[in-house]
């Protein structure tokens, strides 16, 4: 049985992972920070369909936590595979963009995910076949006004894959990236409907994602199918403009 981490599965596009993973077989060890009914819920529900999962709460900005997170997946049975999923968001303008909500949103979507990288690398250099698919975002790629903290944090982790996919392929790591568009997760319920009809208007494929949109491509990444490829950030936004 492989084995995969999955930060942020509590909720949303990690919670579809986490299903999407067990579904194939995977053990899927189900990270949360906060949202600790939820996690124990997903996991009762995975069980229940004959999955194998194992909830582990740590903050991704925390290396102690991270640490202890690491240690309970090697106990486990090891890392095989890492999604980097878990993030949150801003809204507001630049100017009100203050230090510490600007320290917040790098620490947990850009040093979050080198955090937990850092610490499960050696784990993933013990498997036959270690991947490592971060989340990253369309804003990540082209930038969005109003999430400049959220857009800078999203493009480092571009950057990260593709430097760290130079640095893994001779350990036969693959490291690869995906950039959702608009999801519906909780992350975007700030947003009125005259910006989701906005929004879906400029995706030529005229509609909003969901969180197993993601999730199927996670999982393709994770697959055999995809063993040829790295360093790529592949885009699940509609064809989003
Ligand atoms: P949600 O807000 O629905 O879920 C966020 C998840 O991240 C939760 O499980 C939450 O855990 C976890 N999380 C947040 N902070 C931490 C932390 N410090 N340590 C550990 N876990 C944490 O978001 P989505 O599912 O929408 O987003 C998932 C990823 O996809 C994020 O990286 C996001 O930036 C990205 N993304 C989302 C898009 C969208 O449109 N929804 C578009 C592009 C990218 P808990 O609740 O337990 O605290």
């Amino acid at each position: 049985m492989k084995n995969v981490l999955i930060t942020g599965a509590s909720r949303g596009i990690g919670a579809a992972c986490a299903e999407a993973f067990a579904a194939e077989g995977w053990r899927v060890f189900v990270n949360y920070n906060k949202s600790e009914k939820k996690a124990i819920e997903l996991c009762e529900k995975i069980r229940q369909s004959g999955g194998d999962c194992v909830p582990i709460q740590a903050d991704v900005t925390d290396a102690a936590q991270v640490r202890r997170m690491v240690s309970l997946c090697a106990y486990h049975g090891g890392i095989d595979m890492l999604v980097n999923n878990a993030g949150i968001d801003f809204y507001g303008t630049f100017e009100q963009t203050e230090p510490q909500i600007w320290q917040k949103v790098i620490d947990t979507d850009l040093n979050g995910v080198y955090n937990v990288i850092y610490t499960a690398l050696p784990e993933i250099k013990n498997s036959v076949q270690g991947r490592i698919i971060n989340i990253s975002s369309v804003w990540g790629v082209h930038g969005a006004s109003c999430e400049v903290a959220y857009s800078a944090a999203k493009a480092g982790v571009i950057g990260l894959t593709k430097a760290l996919a130079k640095e893994l392929g001779p350990s036969g790591i693959t490291v690869n990236c995906v950039a959702p568009g608009y999801i519906d997760t909780d992350m975007n319920k700030i947003f009125d409907p005259d910006t989701v009809s906005d929004i879906i208007n400029r995706t030529p494929l005229s509609r909003t994602g969901s969180a197993k949109d993601v999730a199927d491509a996670v999982l393709w990444l994770a697959s055999e199918k995809a063993s040829f490829i790295t360093g790529q950030i592949i885009g699940v936004d509609g064809g989003f403009m």
